[in-house]
C-alpha cells in the first residue's frame, strides 16, 4: 500500500557554498517530491546540537554541529508517496565513497561529514525535524 509521507531535507552548508541549491532542488522535483515549504537560514551551534541530539556522544558530534552551524542551509518540507525511504535513496550513502551513481551525495558530497544533504530517517524523526524548522501553519494544506 502506498502512503503519502512528509519528510525534512536540509541542503547542508557545503552544498550551499558550492552553489548546488538549484541542482539539488531540481533533482528533488524531478523525482516527484512536492515542496510544501522551504527556507534558507543559519542555525546556531546550540540549535545544531538540538537538531542532532540523537548523535550526542558520538565522536563526530562536535565537528558535525560546528559544520552545520558554519553557514547558510536550506530546509525543505517535502511530500511524496514513500517520501522518507525515497529521499534516502536519492541522497545516497552517508559516505560519498560508497554512494551510488546518480545520487545527490555522489555528485555533491566532499566526504562522510561534509555530505551535502540531510534527510529524515523515520516517521518519528521526520515529525520532529519538520516541526524543528517549520511552524504548523507553514505546513498546512
Ligand atoms: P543525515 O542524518 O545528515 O541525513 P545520515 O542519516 O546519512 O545523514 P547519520 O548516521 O545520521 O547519517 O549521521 C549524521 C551526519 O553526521 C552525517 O550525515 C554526517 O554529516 C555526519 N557523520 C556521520 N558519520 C560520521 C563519521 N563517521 N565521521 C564524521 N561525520 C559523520
Ligand atoms: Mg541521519
Amino acid at each position: 500500500m502506498k502512503t503519502l509521507q512528509r519528510t525534512l531535507t536540509i541542503i547542508k552548508p557545503d552544498a550551499v557554498r558550492k552553489n548546488a541549491i538549484g541542482d539539488i532542488i531540481e533533482q528533488l522535483e524531478k523525482n516527484d517530491f512536492r515542496i510544501l515549504a522551504l527556507k534558507m537560514l543559519e542555525i546556531s551551534k546550540h540549535q545544531a546540537e538540538q537538531f542532532y541530539a540523537v548523535h550526542a556522544g558520538r565522536p563526530f558530534f562536535r565537528t558535525l554541529t560546528d559544520f552545520m552551524s558554519s553557514g547558510p542551509i536550506v530546509a525543505l518540507a517535502l511530500e511524496k508517496e514513500n517520501a522518507i525511504a525515497d529521499l534516502r535513496k536519492l541522497m545516497g550513502a552517508t559516505n560519498p565513497a560508497s554512494a551510488e551513481e546518480g545520487t545527490i551525495r555522489k555528485k555533491w558530497a566532499t566526504n562522510i561529514e561534509h555530505n551535502a544533504i540531510h534527510g529524515s530517517d523515520a516517521e518519528d524523526t521526520a515529525r520532529f525535524e519538520l516541526s524543528f524548522f517549520f511552524a504548523g501553519y507553514e505546513l498546512a494544506e
